[in-house]
């Protein structure tokens, strides 16, 4: 285990003992994220659902798979990235979470973030996107009007942080009009991904097939 894996370990462990706000009550399993340690890009949202809190992993029900299909279908392996949510733990019924529960959880998010220390950091929805660029000193107004292009800033001591917020998955379910704003977006954080990664706009199947080419 190396040091990152090791620190990953250390917050997973602090957070399922974790009763720092009143969802600890109400989860079955907590949902810290799950990823890449090392990837260049980290996606977060709002908060575990029935299935997530279940299955203890992030974005693993409806929303989850639309998600994971935005990002394979642009040859993005979900495995690659890192996911995780402004709180870690479900709300009753589904309800959004409270402000105060996000700032008691913003320990772990921080955590999170200062290990994978991301060049991309996607939001998804306003919960997240509300709370990112808080901590960028970024005046935050809603993601229908701060999506649709990327923002630098310097987060936790990370500097030059991109910051691409769009809508919660969740939302374009039952909406297909948020549905092609949210594919539009994922086109864009695409590029700028690839673009990270030195590789360009490139139309190998993913990033693993086209480092894993690269070495044959
Ligand atoms: S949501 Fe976060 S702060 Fe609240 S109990 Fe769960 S881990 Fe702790």
């Amino acid at each position: 285990m190396d040091s990152k894996e090791l620190l990953w370990s250390e917050i997973v462990s602090r957070i399922s003992r974790c009763s720092k706000c009143d969802l600890h009550k109400y989860r079955t399993n907590p949902v810290p994220g799950e990823g890449s340690l090392y990837s260049k890009m980290l996606l977060i949202g709002e908060a575990p659902g029935k299935n997530e809190d279940e299955e203890g992993r992030p974005f693993v029900g409806a929303a989850g798979k639309l998600l994971t299909e935005l990002l394979e279908v642009r040859g993005i392996k979900r495995s690659e990235v890192f996911i995780t949510n402004v709180v870690k733990c479900r709300p009753p019924n589904n309800r959004e979470p409270y402000d105060e529960e996000i700032r008691a959880c913003s320990e772990y998010t921080v955590s999170i973030i200062k290990l994978v220390s991301p060049k991309i950091l996607v939001t998804l929805g306003n919960h997240a996107g509300k709370f990112i660029f808080e901590l960028g000193g970024v005046r935050w107004i809603n993601v229908s009007r701060m999506r649709g292009r990327s923002y630098k800033m310097d987060i936790v001591g990370i500097k030059d942080v991109l910051v691409i917020p769009t809508y919660h998955p969740a939302t374009a379910l039952y909406n297909p009009n948020i549905r092609s704003v949210l594919e539009s977006d994922f086109d864009m954080i695409k590029e700028y991904y690839f673009m990270e990664y030195g590789v360009g706009s490139i139309k190998r199947k993913t990033l693993l097939d086209f480092l894993e080419g690269g070495r044959h």
